[in-house]
Formats: C-alpha cells, structure tokens, sequence
C-alpha cells in the first residue's frame, strides 16, 4: 500500500471512453489498498481549441483573462473523471488548483508554484476519497487564476507528489516510457528501465518529449521518484531517480537526443580583442533572443571567427542584429545556416569514462558526417551537423554505443 499521485495527460483523458477506462484503472488502484491523488490534463486538443478561441478576439490575449480561459479545459475533466468513479462506487473528489491551494506567483501564463496547502487532500485520503486535481492551474495571493505553461500538469503531479511525499509519482501517458532514442528514427530504440532526473533533464531540454522539462526538474529537486507509463498498455515504464551509488553500473550513455529548431550565425574576422564576445551577444541578449551553444576560434592575425545557435524561429531576427554589429565591431563578414541539427549523447557515466568523444566521433565520421560544432558538458556531448544527415547520425551513434542492447551488456 502506497501514496501514488497519478497524472492521466490529454490523449488518455481523450473521449468520454477513455475517461471511464481511467476510472477502471483508478479503481484498481483503489481496491490494492492505495491511497490516490488523481492529477488530469484537459481533453486532447482543448487547451489549443481555447487559445484559438481567444485569438479570434485578439492577438495577444490579455494575460489575466487567458488564464482563467485556459484552465477551463482541466476543470471538465476532473468533474468527469469524478462522476466516473463515483458511478464505480469508488468516492472521489474533484479540486480545481485554487480549491486544493495551489499558490503560484502571479507570473500569467507562466506562472511558479509558491506552496500547496494539503489539508483538503490529506482530509480526503483520510476518509477514504480519491483525490482528483485539476493540473496546469494554480492561484497567486490576490485569487486570480493562473496557469503553468503548456505540459504544466506535469508539474502539478510533481508538486502535490513533493508536498504529500508521495512513495511515487506517476505520469500516464500515450508512450510506455523514455526510449534510447526516437522509435520512429531508430527502430531499435529500447524503452530504459531508469534514467537519473539529470538525464532527463538533459534528454527533455535537447528535444525529447515526455515531460514538461520543469516538472522533472522539480521532481529532483525534491527527490520525487517519477514514473512515465503508458495509459494503453501494462508494463513498468520508466523509473526517474537519483544516480545509482555504484558507478560501475551506470551505462556511460543513457540515450541520444536530437533537434532541429536551430540555427547556427557566424560573424568571421573579428578583432580578437578585449570585450568583442561582449559587442557581439549582448545586443542579441537584448533583442530578447536566447543563445545556445558558442564557439571562438584562436585567433589567426589577430582576427577570429564567432559562431553561435539560436532558436530557429529567432534566426531571422539574430541575422538582422548581427549584421549591424558586423558593421560595428568591423568584422570581414557574417554567414549563416538554418539548414543545421544538433544530436547529443547523454548519461551520467560519462563522468566516469574516458573515450566517449572519441566513440562519438568516429562513428560519425566512417559515415562521412561532417561535425560543424561541438559542445560538451559532464553529462553529454553535443555535435552540430548538416541537417540532411540528422537520421543517419542518430542511427550510427545508436549503434556505436549499442544502446539496443539490455542495459546490463554495456
Ligand atoms: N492542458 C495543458 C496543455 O495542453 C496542460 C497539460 O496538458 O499538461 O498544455
Ligand atoms: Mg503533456
């Protein structure tokens, strides 16, 4: 018998059926004895049915009325999920964030939890009740609605699991797990039995879609056991937690991440003198456009090369900064390419291994991939490549660090 905070996402809160066959589950659940707080998504395709809604009026919506907009689409769902499992005979009540208090900051749209009070909840779990929660809503002091960001149900879940200390948190989801990598590019992606918050972390902010990236981030800070199990299908899922003690069984790389939502800038022939990086991403700072990986050269006649990333979407907009800063820091010229991906290896045994990047590197070079940048960090190495060749590179690194293999055999 455990205390399980289980979060039900869109896909599976989809149609009335699937809203009664979670309730089927929750009442197994119910009946091994558990006590349960049930965290729900709004049905799928809600939550974007009400931001068209609100841009058919304006553009920008006010950020005040978006929210309270916003957090309709969860508020039908756990009134659902509710009267599914009292028609079971299983006692359940629903909680909006505001009802359970969930406090946030007034940050709209993107708003912070502050604190969760558990009272209601843990009065609920005492007499017996299934909890169900609204996710992705919370209130700031003054009583206005806020929300958390798109996927913040996630984050809800970790939350009420880290105030109720909670044995686990489960995401239920459409996939039965984190794979190695992408199924869809690598067809022997493995589903990992383990991966540490760390990776994750890394896994989720280099382009794999499971989790809100928060939300994970939450789950280590409080050392909430989180699990991704699919809604569809019976099997273990994936266990996030923290590092095993015994390094040795740690696999020097979990999985392989990749995107295509960059965009690589090159100023060229810079002055290689004090403050110049400065001249250079500072005016890109504060046209608001977030920077990613960066790489100086050394210099050659006192002149370098500075190449850096940035969101796909901000590439238009960074090219325009950074040819007016050409002008200023008198640079010999810019150059610029969309066409890019980055693929990175990650896991936490890395740490603890010698030759990973030169594994890496020679996996893609016998497949006559060109490496444009690269970036590492403890836990990873990051390459930039030419976009065409993104699936190629996935496959052969996929394969060079034999990642389909149980991870016992590494
Ligand atoms: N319904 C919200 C969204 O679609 C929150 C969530 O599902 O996690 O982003
Ligand atoms: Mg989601």
């Amino acid at each position: 018998m455990a205390l399980l905070v289980q979060k039900f996402g869109g896909t599976s809160v989809g149609t009335v059926d699937r809203i009664e066959a979670v309730a089927d589950k929750v009442k197994a659940f119910r009946e091994a004895g558990h006590d349960l707080v049930i965290v729900v998504s709004a049905m799928s395709g809600e939550t974007n049915r009400l931001i068209s809604l609100a841009k058919e009026i304006m553009e920008e919506p006010t950020p005040r009325e978006f929210d309270v907009l916003l957090s309709t689409g969860e508020q039908v769902t756990i009134a659902l999920l509710c009267m599914a499992l009292i028609k079971r005979g299983v006692e359940a009540r629903s909680y909006t964030g505001a009802q359970v208090r969930i406090v946030t900051d007034s940050v709209f749209n993107k708003a912070r939890i502050q604190s969760i009070d558990d009272c209601n909840m843990r009065a609920d779990l005492q007499a017996g009740r299934v909890v169900v929660v609204a996710g992705f809503q919370g209130v700031d002091e003054q009583g206005n609605i806020t929300t958390l960001g798109r996927g913040g149900s996630d984050t809800t879940a970790v939350a009420l699991a880290a105030a109720l200390k909670a044995d686990e948190c489960q995401i239920y989801t459409d996939v039965d797990g984190v794979y190695t990598t992408d199924p869809r590019v690598v067809d022997t992606a493995r589903r990992l039995d383990k991966i540490t918050f760390e990776e994750m972390i890394e896994m989720a902010s280099l382009g794999s879609k499971v989790l809100q990236i928060r939300s994970v981030e939450f789950a280590g800070k409080y050392n909430v056991p989180l699990r991704v199990l699919s809604s569809f299908q019976e099997g273990p899922g994936t266990l996030i937690t923290l590092e095993d003690e015994n390094v040795m069984e740690q696999p020097v790389v979990s999985g392989i991440a990749f995107n295509r939502d960059e965009a690589k800038l090159t100023i060229a022939g810079v002055p290689d003198t004090p403050g110049v990086a400065l001249r250079i991403l500072q005016p890109i700072s504060e046209a608001n456009i977030e920077v990613d990986m960066i790489v100086q050269n050394v210099s050659a006649d006192n002149r370098t090369d500075f190449t850096f990333t940035v969101h796909r979407n901000d590439y238009r907009r960074a090219l325009d900064v950074l040819q007016n800063v050409a002008k200023d820091v008198a640079a010999l010229e810019v150059k610029s390419d969309n066409k890019i991906a980055k693929v990175s290896i990650v896991g936490v045994g890395m740490r603890s291994h010698a030759g990973v990047a030169t594994k890496m590197f020679k996996a893609l070079s016998q497949e006559g991939i060109n490496i444009q940048m690269i970036s590492t960090s403890e836990i990873k190495i990051s390459v930039v490549i030419d976009e065409k060749y993104l699936e190629l590179a996935v496959r052969a690194l996929h394969s060079a660090f034999e990642l389909h293999k149980p991870e016992d055999n590494h």
